[in-house]
């Protein structure tokens, strides 16, 4: 028997948990939601996933898609056999190095198997040798690794490349929350961040159209989009945040207006999470990257939400390090078009940037804070943002 597969390892780490079962599942339909469409069979082996039966003219596709499953840590495109010599060695006689260094590194997982692995690596490394002109073995930096892992499943895998995935925890194993998706670089992945670590997302985007144009939620739009392969299907929820801006604009004082701006979009998040039972609230802030994003500005705007976590996991990131993950995944582009977010409209020319809360709140006083919020409750417009 030979056949072609790909061979999926998981997280070693969230399998020692009670949760053991949970997790697996999850993973499991996410992979299986993820090749939706595709022809394919699946397996579970004692620690590691196998996909066979597929066409091998879309391996490509598969691997691609394979790669953007969280929880799943590296994939192999790997030939199968019978866990017997004459059939690994058949395998191993057609491998031609093409003048490059080599290894060969056995794993026996299946100690009924006759052979140690360190004899065997040699025995299989001889029949290389044999086989190629000017073989050169490098122990420590070869060229090409020949893999060959032994499982408990009476099958023998033999490989010679390990594809890195995305990591993380399955998808929906942490709950759901709700990403502050703006149309800049740093929310989208702030959003692909915290769904690495099994949280699903709702999104909640504030627009200030006529001010805005519709191209800014269009934006919006393919940036939820272009998430989707990795945190699955997007509830976006769409506000306006123009009455708001206009009472602010009319009725505090600009140095505090995006304190206050940021203060009330917390307040309907909190409010939106609460109708959607989401357990947090995501941003894309960066610390110090500018006036609202200080500890001072953030302890203000925070402070509003009384019920849950606020999450940053941009925090600690450099802007490089943001747009680096920004274009791995795919939403640099998009983020990077020009056109204007609503926090840009009304913008003052010295924002404060060690705001104090009750400085907020005195400018608050002048308005009507929960008919606002109310008002942009009422107009929330939601859109289903689904994967392909
Ligand atoms: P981003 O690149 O994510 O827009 P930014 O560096 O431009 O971030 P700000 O504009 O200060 O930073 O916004 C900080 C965070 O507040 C954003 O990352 C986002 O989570 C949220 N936010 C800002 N504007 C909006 C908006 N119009 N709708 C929803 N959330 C927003
Ligand atoms: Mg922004």
């Amino acid at each position: 028997m030979r056949k072609r597969v790909l061979l999926l390892r998981f997280g070693e780490l969230f399998l020692k948990g009670k949760n053991i079962k949970v997790f697996e599942n999850a993973l499991i339909n996410n992979i299986k939601k993820q090749l939706e469409g595709e022809k394919f069979d699946f397996h579970v082996t004692l620690g590691r996933y196998i996909v066979s039966n597929y066409d091998i003219e879309v391996e490509n596709r598969l691997i691609e898609k394979l790669g953007q499953v969280f929880g799943l840590f590296s994939l192999s495109p790997a030939t199968e056999v019978f866990s017997y010599r004459e059939e690994i060695e058949e395998v191993v006689n057609e491998i031609n190095l093409e003048g490059m260094s080599y290894k060969v590194s056995v794993k026996r997982a299946d100690k009924k198997f006759p052979i140690s692995s360190m004899e065997y690596a040699k025995i299989l490394g001889t029949i290389i040798w044999n086989n190629n002109l000017n073989p050169v073995v490098d122990l420590y930096n070869p060229q090409i690794e020949i893999n060959i892992d032994i499982r408990n499943n009476g099958r023998a895998y033999i490989y010679t490349q390990t594809i890195p995935c995305q990591g993380g925890l399955p998808l929906g194993t942490a709950g759901q929350a709700l990403l502050l998706l703006s149309g800049g670089i740093d929310s989208p992945v702030a959003g692909y961040l915290m769904a690495k670590r099994g949280l699903e997302l709702h999104a909640l985007h504030f627009h200030s159209y006529p001010y805005t144009s519709e191209l800014a939620k269009e934006k919006v739009l393919t940036l939820a989009k272009e998430l989707t392969p990795y945190v699955g299907n997007i509830k976006l929820h769409c506000v306006s945040f123009t009455k708001v801006q206009e009472a602010i604009h009319v009725n505090c004082v600009p140095e505090y207006m995006i304190t206050i701006m940021r203060r009330i979009m917390m307040r309907v998040a909190e409010k939106i999470c609460e109708e959607n039972a989401l357990g947090a609230i995501v941003t894309g802030e960066s610390l110090g990257q500018v006036a609202s994003q200080t500890m001072q500005s953030m302890t203000v705007t925070g402070s509003v939400v009384k019920t849950l976590p606020v999450f940053r996991p941009c925090i600690a990131m450099d802007k490089e390090e943001i747009m680096a993950v920004a274009k791995r995944i795919g939403t640099y582009d998009t983020s990077i078009l020009p056109y204007e977010d609503c926090c840009t409209v009304f913008l003052p020319k010295n924002p404060v940037i060690r705001p104090a809360i009750e400085k907020a709140e005195r400018e608050e006083s002048f308005l009507n804070i929960d008919e606002l919020v109310n008002e942009c409750l009422a107009g929330e417009e939601v859109i289903e943002i689904n994967r392909d």
